[in-house]
């Protein structure tokens, strides 16, 4: 319905297609003179009907734009069209894979591993930058004419999904690919939500079937939450078994079982490529030595051995050439006998690569991608009764990987105790002392007094002085890993400290989420910069300092509250808590009433005194440093601001925003 009109600076020429999200259009663009071609997605109306929706929406399109990678498709803006949000994308020049399933049912397995490797490579570029993609399933995964794949529609859909899941039956197509994390609602999603998609994506390419299919959302769900759907071998007979296994492991239920990153994925992928290629090269050796065998008629080599070999390579290399058609070499009797001989080859060289014991590489590739470290401690430690006395960079990654499996082991069986069960003794052939300081040390985090858990932490590493077995090795790595962490606490809030006085300078826009834990983190920094956080690192002189203008104690307070909660019992948060605990517990706690009422005269002296300011420097071309504190000092109160409840608080926000908006507008025109 757009075609023919202008949305923006676009000229949409084209429908491309459309899906559970909106329509796509194919449109021109011209830029300084140049032509381009753009696709333009335009968000169905409804789903981002609400003012915070639409932020949000933006937001997440802010950070998309910053993903440049050569498999993922860029967006390069987003915008209102008549109240109706789009966004401009590189257009490609190919097909979605689920229109090339639909047209040829399915994939072989190497075309569909080619396309995962390339798939894995921008996912693994996403997740280092801590975006997940949310939706991945074929039709957004689009292939140019030369195979090279461009994912697209990346985490677009976060915000939107829940509204979407209600509503169109479109989504059905988005549910059979959601994990099983991601149907339960868990609203923290890791990469492993994406490898779990990739897993179904992989599943249907290389079966042409959905591994679950349902007619109600609701039932999709239950599927990937419990049911174990046949391996992809049961319908595709050559498909290789590692290949089937990697499926399996990547569709696995639990999250912590399956491959631990992209990157890893596509290795296995590679070593499966490989392990086909040498499988098949023993099946032409096969076809070599039959050629010796035979008796040398006249000493010519007979064209149709040379036919035959030729096709054999041929295979081995992937490519495709002509196979020359000849009738006698059919009637060969050894020729008929070929695919037979080669069929038992194949399964004797099978049988040999599943039951040999693996290489050393093979070995320790076992041990990067258990999934849990008691996988990772059962197969380190069959890896170093092999190979334990060799020096090799395997080798000593192993022991350091066994090292943290025992600890990570010994710290969950620590902490369930201490939060849940309040065990608060040793067991009997558990060292005592190691445990008591240990213990000690993670009460002294509780209460925020870092410095003496780090000593306690000291004396467990001193109770493991040598790693001489397996129990004091996961002590000294455990004692090591929390001191570290400890260590972490300033380091990482000066890291932030950096970002907000850069952004200061640069004076970004707020973008705040409540639940990551670094932007609460920013928030208590900002709310009271004035607090007892050490400098940024290699900072010097007092300008670099974040300037204390507010000066909000009950706010901070609650902030770094509001973060202890967030990360409590989480161990990958864990420095965060500790940082959160000591700054909350070093400030008095301010009753309601009277936080509110200094909250007051906050906005009432700071809203007096910008406007005192902004006169004295608005004529002033000079005062450009002065000009920008004025428009900082409105920031903080629009942005810190913006959860209050009470009405007063909200009416003085707004009239900063007045001010704030006046202070954008150019004078004079
Ligand atoms: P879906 O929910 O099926 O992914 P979309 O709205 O994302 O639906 O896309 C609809 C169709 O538009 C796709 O199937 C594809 O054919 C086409 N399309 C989407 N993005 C692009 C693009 N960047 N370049 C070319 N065609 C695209
Ligand atoms: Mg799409």
């Amino acid at each position: 319905m757009f075609v023919g009109q202008k949305i923006g600076p676009f000229n949409v020429e084209k429908e491309l297609g459309s899906g559970a999200m909106g329509t796509v259009y194919r449109a021109r663009y011209d830029k300084d003179g140049k032509e381009r071609t753009v696709a333009i997605k335009i968000i169905a109306l409804g789903l981002l009907g609400n003012e915070g929706a639409m932020a949000r929406f933006e937001r997440e399109a802010n950070i998309l734009k910053q993903l440049r990678h050569p498999h993922i498709v860029r967006l390069f803006a987003t915008g209102k069209y008549k109240n109706t949000p789009f966004i401009a994308m590189e257009f490609v020049d190919g097909e979605p894979l689920d229109r090339i399933l639909s047209r040829r049912g399915r994939l072989g397995w190497e075309e569909a591993v080619a396309y995962a490797k390339q798939l894995c490579e921008a996912l693994q570029y996403a997740h280092d930058k801590g975006i997940i993609h949310r939706d991945l399933k074929p039709s957004n995964l689009m292939i140019t004419p030369d195979g090279i794949l461009k994912l697209t529609d990346f985490g677009i859909a976060k915000d939107t999904d829940v509204t979407a899941l209600t509503g169109a039956n479109s989504t059905i197509g988005t549910a059979a690919y959601m994990s099983p994390e991601q149907c339960k609602g868990d609203k923290n999603l890791s990469n492993k939500s994406d490898l779990y998609s990739l897993g179904i994506v992989m599943y249907e390419l290389i079966t042409g079937k959905k591994p679950f299919v349902s007619d109600t959302t609701i039932d999709m769900f239950l599927k990937h939450v419990h049911e174990i759907p046949p391996r992809p071998s049961r319908f595709i007979a050559d498909v290789p078994v590692w290949l089937d296994n990697m499926i399996m492991f990547l569709i696995e239920k639990d999250k912590d079982k399956r491959p631990m990153d992209a990157d890893t994925v596509r290795k296995m992928l590679e070593d499966i490529e490989e392990k086909v290629q040498n499988l098949q090269s023993a099946g032409e050796e096969v076809a070599n030595a039959r050629r010796m065998d035979r008796p040398m008629n006249g000493g010519a080599l007979d064209a149709d051995d040379l036919a035959a070999a030729r096709s054999m390579k041929a295979a081995k290399s992937g490519k495709k050439t002509k196979k020359k058609k000849s009738k006698p070499l059919l009637t060969r009797t050894w020729v008929r006998a070929l695919p037979l001989v080669l069929g038992l080859f194949a399964l004797i060289g099978g049988a040999y690569y599943v039951l040999k014991p693996p290489s050393q590489s093979d070995f320790y590739k076992r041990v990067e991608i258990a999934g849990t470290p008691d996988d990772r401690i059962t197969m380190a430690r069959k890896y170093l009764d092999s190979y334990g006395s060799q020096t090799d960079e395997d080798t000593l990654k192993v022991k350091e990987l066994y090292r943290r499996a025992l600890g990570e082991k010994l710290q969950a069986v620590l902490e369930l105790r201490f939060r849940k069960a309040k065990i608060t003794t040793a067991m009997d052939d558990e060292d005592g002392d190691a445990f008591k300081a240990a213990w000690s040390a993670m009460e002294a985090e509780q209460k925020g007094e870092l410095s003496t858990a780090s000593a306690l932490w000291g004396k467990v590493k001193s109770r493991a002085p040598e790693a001489k077995d397996k129990y004091t090795e996961g002590w000294a790595w455990l004692a090591e890993h929390r001191a570290s962490e400890i260590k972490k606490v300033d380091l990482q809030a000066s890291i932030l400290k950096e970002e907000l006085l850069r952004s200061e300078i640069n004076e970004v826009a707020w973008k705040y989420d409540p639940l990551a834990p670094e932007w609460i983190v920013k928030r208590a920094i900002r709310l009271g910069a004035a607090g007892g956080l050490p400098p940024p690192p290699g900072a010097q002189d007092s300008d670099r300092k974040l300037p204390a203008r507010i000066v909000d104690k009950a706010k901070v307070r609650k902030t770094w509250g509001m973060l202890a909660d967030l990360t409590k019992d989480k161990s990958e948060h864990h420095v965060w808590y500790m940082l959160a605990v000591r700054e909350r517990d070093g400030l008095k706690d301010i009753a309601t009433e009277e936080a509110v009422a200094t909250r007051k005269k906050i906005f009432a002296d700071q809203l007096a005194g910008l406007k005192i300011e902004w006169q004295r420097v608005v004529g002033d071309s000079e005062a450009r440093a002065e000009k920008r504190d004025c428009r900082n000092r409105c920031r903080d109160l629009i942005e810190l601001y913006d959860d209050e409840t009470d009405d007063q608080i909200k009416k003085e926000v707004d009239a900063v925003k007045l001010l704030f908006s006046e202070m954008n507008t150019p004078k004079g025109n």
